[in-house]
């Protein structure tokens, strides 16, 4: 059987890991010019779900390395106000994980066969059941199953799907992050925690190695090479539609909503990476009505886009991963043919990334007011 799978995000890699566990023949196609063409490298928050998904898909010889490049998710709790006196709290303790998502994709990449500048620019279901991806500067690779892992815009599904595309909340997100350095230790109550200003939010995020990615890599797996970074704080503020000022940098439209808050939050958007930051807009994607059974399929911010205050995008997409390689692997162990084991992944799949959706967006008016939240 071979894979063609579109999309090098984390569900994409996930999937393409665990059929090549699996020797299942997996490709993976990516629209960016190369495998680090952009910023991708903030913390994400794993719930026990997703990151079993994702362990699952790696080989069991990395899982000491993956271990050592998490940490703990706790007291993900305090509401304070800008100048950190605690006002509230936001719930019932978060228990998961805390990755980097670069570093993470790194791990993924591992040993795949990935072809960057391949954006994907259709389909065609061929008369003998297979199905035929077109590129824009590619040749055309057939395949018995195209996964579209090409997240919220994607190709993919404009093709199997057409009715299903994206909605705009309005709220725009710009994300960053600082070095955490001696000079913010004195913030840690904050990390975890959101910082209620005049109808925006902060969110503070620190990302502590036990080991750094670079080292342990060479101490546990010496195949894989991860990113020489170090602790840092992910911060990011969430605006309400119409919030953001024009003609401003990511991190001076974030400054230009904190007039006379607390020097050291400041100080830490100040000291931001430059690199390291984006203004990104909150569009979601609800999977609505099932296309005709076939051997093209959607997995991750394909199909199920959430918002990321929400923060189960990523576990979702990971579920998927697992459950389809799952399922791939009845079909490849001759258990089930094709067709039958693509249309369980789906009808699952529809269900709990439906949930993912709307559990999302019921959280968003919590961090900004004039978000939508039955778009
Ligand atoms: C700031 C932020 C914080 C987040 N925090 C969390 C969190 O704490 N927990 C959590 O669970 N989730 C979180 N999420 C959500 C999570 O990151 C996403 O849901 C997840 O990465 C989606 O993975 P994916 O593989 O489906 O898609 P993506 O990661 O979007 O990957 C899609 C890939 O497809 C490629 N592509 C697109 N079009 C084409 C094409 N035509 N041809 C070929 N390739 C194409 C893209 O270049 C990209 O590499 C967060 C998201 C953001 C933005």
């Amino acid at each position: 059987m071979r894979v063609s799978v579109v999309g090098a995000g984390l569900g994409g890699l996930a999937l393409a890991q665990g059929l090549r566990g699996a020797g299942i023949d997996a490709e993976v196609f990516e629209r960016d010019p190369g495998i680090v063409a952009r910023f991708q490298g903030y913390r994400l928050v794993l719930d026990l779900v997703g990151f079993q998904a994702v362990r699952d898909c790696l080989p069991a010889r990395w899982h000491p390395l993956l271990d050592e490049i998490v940490m703990d998710a706790s007291a993900e709790q305090l509401i304070l106000d800008p100048q950190l006196t605690e006002i509230g709290r936001l719930g019932a303790s978060r228990t998961g994980i805390v990755v980097d998502r670069q570093v993470l994709r790194h791990l993924l990449l591992t040993g795949l066969t990935v072809r960057t500048d391949a954006a994907l620019t259709g389909y065609d279901v061929l008369p003998d059941g297979n199905v035929e991806a077109h590129f824009a500067r590619r040749d055309p690779v057939a395949a018995d199953l195209l996964v579209g892992a090409d997240g919220v815009t994607s190709a993919v599904r404009s093709v199997l799907s057409p009715r299903t595309t994206p909605t705009d909340t309005g709220v725009r997100f710009v994300i960053g992050r600082t070095p955490l350095t001696d000079e913010f230790v004195s913030l840690s109550k904050a990390y975890g925690s959101k910082v209620a200003g005049d109808g925006v939010s902060l969110l503070l995020g620190a990302m502590r190695f036990r080991t750094p990615p670079k080292r342990a890599a060479e101490q546990l797996a010496p195949e894989v090479t991860l990113p020489d970074i170090g602790d840092y704080v992910r911060w990011a503020m969430i605006l309400p539609p119409d919030g953001l000022p024009a003609d401003l940098t990511a991190r001076d439209a974030v400054l230009s909503r904190m007039d006379g808050w607390h020097p050291e939050l400041r100080a830490l958007i100040e000291q931001a990476d430059p690199d390291n930051s984006a203004l990104l807009s909150i569009r979601v994607v609800t999977p609505g009505e099932r296309w005709p059974s076939g051997p093209v399929t959607l997995l991750g911010d394909a199909i199920h886009a959430t918002s990321p205050t929400g923060g189960n995008g990523a576990n979702t997409a990971l579920r998927d991963a697992d459950l389809l390689r799952r399922c791939l692997i009845e079909v490849n162990e001759g258990r089930q043919d094709l067709l039958s084991a693509v249309d369980d992944y789906e009808r699952r799949m529809f269900d709990y990334g439906a949930e993912a959706v709307r559990g999302s967006l019921a959280k968003l008016p919590a961090f900004t007011p004039g978000a939508l939240s039955d778009c």
